[in-house]
């Protein structure tokens, strides 16, 4: 009995201590650094932390392009990407949002709290990311009640209560650039007037979906804009689509029938690749500054992770392609295929692009100038975008199963 006691108070005593230990393990800051925590900033009545700020109490690895005005932060395996002017940053990823856009007063970088808080734990997945009044701390474990308050701070999650509140419809080509010509038609004019009756059908049956155009007329638009007016749609709630309809060309004038392709650095095979670099060659129009954007490989490996955009985007694609296939008759469906376009890169949100068809092929290219087969293609995309919607407003988790 006495000797249990013992044992007992002896096992207390080592807990004690333990306990002693944790306490003075958290009080410690980071390895390197005096400081671990950030204030909170308000400006224009709206909270942020200024990543000048962060990255001198963190000392996080970081860069800048003052040009695209985009950031990324590192650390370890971590990498997160933002640019000023979206309310949008990709962290490890994942697509993380808030109601107000990064700005930059004075110089500084102003991270909007919103996305401050993803970015901050998943960087820093292995510490506490706590805030206390105005003050963001950094490092281990915190107390109960602060662990709270920092609950109570997280945004709101994007999972299944997301849903699809806009679809960006992007004609492709435009103005200077009349995209591929053949038997006497211009792709930029097939795109356009594909793109507007697909709006209409979209108004008429996808329910209450807000339809923006990259262009809604005759003129040029550079690739990364288009993703750029896409990704200013977002928002810290409800997800958009982005569509960029094609028409196809080929050496081979005995090639013909329609296609829809998702984003992938790894090409179908190399009519998928050819395709992509056909319709990539319009940068050459553009001017050297956002030509500089498609060379900047690391934000293009940080986009390459958004492993659920991609899964998304080809569900979307394969929605697509299997409502026209049931729609058009008159060609043969070529399926889903992945490549690398430039104008899906960018994309923050699943993105498809569809080829409709081979203008340099003499048959195909005649149904293409005809008004009905148009909007049999374009009544094709509408059903696979609405039946993509369905699924995914049902629970982005489903979207997975076949
Ligand atoms: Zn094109």
């Amino acid at each position: 009995m006495a000797r249990s006691n013992i044992k007992t108070r002896a096992a207390g005593l080592h807990l004690l201590k333990l306990a002693l230990i944790a306490v003075l393990l958290s009080a410690m800051p980071l390895p390197g650094k005096a400081g671990n925590s950030v204030k909170v900033v308000f400006w224009n009545s709206r909270e942020y932390v200024s990543l000048y700020d962060f990255i001198n109490t963190t000392n996080i690895d970081n860069s800048f392009d003052i040009i695209t005005q985009r950031g990324k932060l590192y650390r370890k395996a971590a990498i997160a990407v933002y640019q000023v002017g979206f309310p949008v940053a990709l962290v490890n990823g994942k697509v993380a949002r808030a109601d107000y856009p990064v700005a930059r007063n004075k110089g500084e970088v102003l991270m909007p709290l919103p996305l401050f808080f993803p970015l901050a734990r998943s960087l820093y997945h292995d510490m506490q990311v706590v805030r206390t009044g105005n003050t963001i701390s950094i490092g281990a474990e915190q107390q109960e009640k602060e662990q709270e308050i920092a609950q109570q701070e997280r945004p709101p999650s994007t999972g299944t209560e997301e849903r699809i509140s806009f679809i960006i419809i992007d004609p492709g080509h435009g103005g200077r650039d009349p995209g591929a010509i053949g038997h006497g038609s211009r792709e930029k004019d097939i795109t356009l007037w594909i793109a507007r009756y697909l709006a209409r059908e979209l108004k008429e049956k996808a329910g209450n979906v807000r339809i923006k155009f990259t262009r809604s007329n005759d003129r040029f638009v550079e690739l990364s804009r288009r993703t750029e007016i896409a990704n200013g749609m977002l928002t810290g709630s409800g997800n958009g689509i982005f569509i960029s309809i094609h028409a196809n060309a080929s050496l081979s004038p005995k090639i013909s029938g329609y296609e829809t392709y998702f984003l992938s650095p790894n090409p179908t095979n190399e009519e998928a690749r050819t395709t992509a670099t056909i319709e990539n060659n319009v940068i050459v129009m553009e001017n050297t500054a956002s030509k500089k954007k498609y060379d900047d490989v690391e934000y293009l490996e940080a986009l390459m992770l958004t492993t659920q955009i991609q899964r998304e985007s080809s569900t979307l694609a394969g929605e697509i392609q299997k409502s026209l296939a049931r729609e058009v008759k008159e060609f043969k469906s070529r399926g889903v295929k992945k490549a690398d376009f430039y104008v899906l890169r960018g994309a923050l949100m699943p993105a498809v692009l569809v080829e409709v068809g081979y203008i340099s092929n003499s048959k195909e290219s005649r149904y293409l100038k005809k008004d009905a087969y148009r909007r049999k293609l374009a009544r094709g995309i509408a059903r696979g975008v609405i039946g993509f919607i369905t699924r995914y407003n049902d629970g982005i988790h489903d979207l997975s199963k076949p």
